[in-house]
């Protein structure tokens, strides 16, 4: 019965599949895409990273997502310690590279920082690397949107869980594999940190590394407030968008230079071509909850309003017993 049905449905099966292919990926320049490496992707052509060979890139819990702050869910009891962060880094014990997709910094020694906390469940993550994104322009730089606004750019601290140590790409299907913590710059003063990364970088090449030539905190790139953060369960921002990352989202900015930002875009990717953009879209939520660590840091506006509303009260307040 089975040998029957096989017989008549495999032919079907077949056609289907080809049918599939010739009309809506084409033809052999398809299946080129198709085994195509998820390093050589673009920023221009996203819609392309759905068709990497095992690409996750259209799955449900995609990065990055626009952080709604009325929206988040707050849990009073996430916190996370910045473990070793503020011992230095010293000229020549980092390295910087323009990845072709980012501009990114590797430790000579591995694993000196990490971060632990409930915010990280209670798991040791090492920091492994850190790197910026950035846009067009000062309102489209970050990949993180804070209440539907996106900013100049975007630090990532990439901490591995120190549980898959030497489980290579392997670890990343685990979904406690990674904890990013983002940090979104305003644009504003020139940031010292990416001075020192600017100053390194030789040339506009991508895939050279070049020793950094002064002394580096990681502080740069970190706000004053570290306690206010969200959190919420996503993705890697580029392919194969492997579903394997607990984010942790710094309420409060950081700043970069807009001379520090054309910096940037005057690196050139693999084909010659200047980084303009490395960030990719907004993807949707669908149903996942995003936490906040308190209703903090975003309420800042609100609280300069209520203090400029009380104190026009007692002015009129004053004025009113003068006049009395
Ligand atoms: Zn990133």
């Amino acid at each position: 019965m089975f040998l029957i049905l096989s017989t008549l449905l495999l032919p079907t099966l077949i056609s289907t599949i080809n049918g599939e292919i010739g009309s809506q990926f084409g033809e052999s320049h398809t299946i080129v895409k198709r085994a195509t490496k998820p390093d050589h992707f673009t920023y221009t052509d996203q819609k392309e990273w759905l068709t990497f060979n095992g690409s996750q890139c259209g799955n449900d819990r995609q990065s990055p997502i626009n952080l709604d702050s009325s929206l988040a869910t707050i849990d009073e009891s996430l916190h996370l310690n910045f473990n070793s962060y503020d011992n230095l880094l010293e000229a020549g014990q980092g390295s910087v590279h323009s990845t072709g997709h980012n501009l990114r910094l590797d430790f000579k020694t591995q694993y000196t920082y990490s971060v632990t906390g409930s915010a990280v469940e209670g798991h040791l993550m090492e920091l492994y690397q850190l790197h910026l994104h950035w846009g067009i322009n000062s309102m489209s730089g970050s990949e993180h949107a804070i209440d539907g606004e996106r900013f100049a750019a975007e630090v990532h601290f990439v901490h591995l869980n120190a549980a898959y140590k030497g489980f290579g790409e392997k670890a990343l299907e685990h979904e406690d594999a990674l904890t990013v913590i983002g940090v979104i710059a305003k644009n504003g003063d020139p940031n010292p940190g990416l001075d020192i990364l600017l100053e390194a970088m030789q040339s506009n090449s991508s895939n050279i590394k070049y020793d950094t030539k002064n002394q580096f905190s990681l502080r740069y790139f970190l706000p004053g407030n570290t306690k206010s953060f969200f959190k919420y369960f996503g993705s890697l921002t580029t392919p194969n968008c492997q579903e394997a990352v607990n984010w942790i989202v710094m309420k409060d900015f950081i700043t970069v230079s807009n001379d520090q930002i054309d910096r940037l875009r005057s690196l050139v990717d693999e084909h010659g071509d200047e980084m303009k953009t490395v960030v990719r879209d907004v993807q949707p939520l669908k149903g996942r909850t995003i936490y906040q660590s308190d209703s903090g840091s975003m309420l800042g506006p609100i609280s300069l309003a209520s203090i400029v509303f009380y104190l026009i009260i007692h002015i009129l307040f004053i004025q009113k017993c003068i006049l009395n």
